[in-house]
């Protein structure tokens, strides 16, 4: 399979999956991986079929002994694309994949020890966050719609209310996901974005206008990763300490699960984040 480690990320094979690091949080020794194809981890129960759906948490399982992470201590919210950020407070009795308290969630923050954090995607923008001070991590699912209702920010407030971290110190690291390059929305999606980020006086920067399709319909191409920094910097982290992959899930559609790529049938990535435990798997 194509490498594509780069400055920021590490492209590894290993287990039967392949996946990227992020080479900063194995610098501060942080359980962590963003998966590549060909395994997928589709497990909306009642959208997936059955057999899917199994297949998605034994991949859940196979990849957490792969990065040494305890699987019954994995949680994931079920991702309706809402602002809603959760707090893990709780050890799971078992591995808790999209029920009970986490449903229309798309982030969860914890200080649990042990406890695996996971969201997927096929273009949507996922963000690992870490603060090496207070020990605390954060997994976020922000698709469009959850990047407009400004998801980053309410990680960031839920760090800070919660565990008492300060901005400077959180580090954001942002997954493979559909870059401004690839895209591409109607009017209607367009204004949307107008009237959200007006106030930040650089529309420009981030809506470009491509043309009319071959049906006479205006595109514009929209640079969510720019809007999620922009969001973050306001909120106080430090341009240093956001850690861009920089890879669009439609360009590397051959080793990146991409929705707008794929088509229906399309894979979901996954993001674990897990905070250091010394027990294992076996
Ligand atoms: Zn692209």
């Amino acid at each position: 399979m194509r490498d594509l480690s780069n400055d920021v990320v590490l492209h590894r094979s290993e287990g039967g999956f392949e996946f990227l690091q992020f080479r900063k949080l194995l610098e501060l020794g942080v359980k962590h991986a963003y998966t590549l194809k060909p395994h997928f981890f589709n497990t909306r129960p009642g959208v997936v079929s059955e057999e899917r759906y199994e297949q998605s948490v034994k991949n859940y399982i196979d990849f957490c002994k792969v990065i040494d992470v305890d699987y019954n201590k994995l949680v994931k919210a079920n991702q309706t694309h809402t602002n809603c950020v959760k707090v893990v407070d709780m050890l799971p009795e078992k591995m808790c994949i999209e029920e009970g308290k986490y449903v229309d969630t798309d982030g969860l923050v914890t200080n649990l020890e042990g406890v695996s954090l996971a969201s997927c995607n096929a273009d949507c923008i996922l963000l690992l966050l870490y603060d090496p001070v207070k020990k605390v991590i954060g997994n976020i699912h922000s698709g469009w719609r959850g990047t407009f209702a400004k998801i980053a920010v309410n990680a960031i407030k839920s760090m800070k209310e919660k565990y008492g971290c300060k901005p400077q110190d959180i580090i954001v690291c942002i997954c493979p996901s559909i870059r401004k390059c690839h895209f591409e929305v109607n009017e209607d999606v367009k204004t949307i974005c107008e009237d959200t980020f007006a106030y930040t006086n650089r529309l420009n920067d981030f809506i470009e206008y491509v043309g009319k399709d071959e049906a006479g319909t205006d595109k514009w191409h929209i640079d969510t990763v720019l809007i999620t920094r922009i969001l973050l910097e306001d909120e106080g982290i430090k341009d240093e300490n956001i850690f861009d992959c920089g890879i669009c899930s439609y360009c590397n559609k051959d080793v990146v699960n991409s929705c707008r790529a794929d088509g229906k049938n399309y894979g979901l990535g996954t993001a674990v984040i897990s905070l250091r435990n010394n027990q294992k798997n076996s």
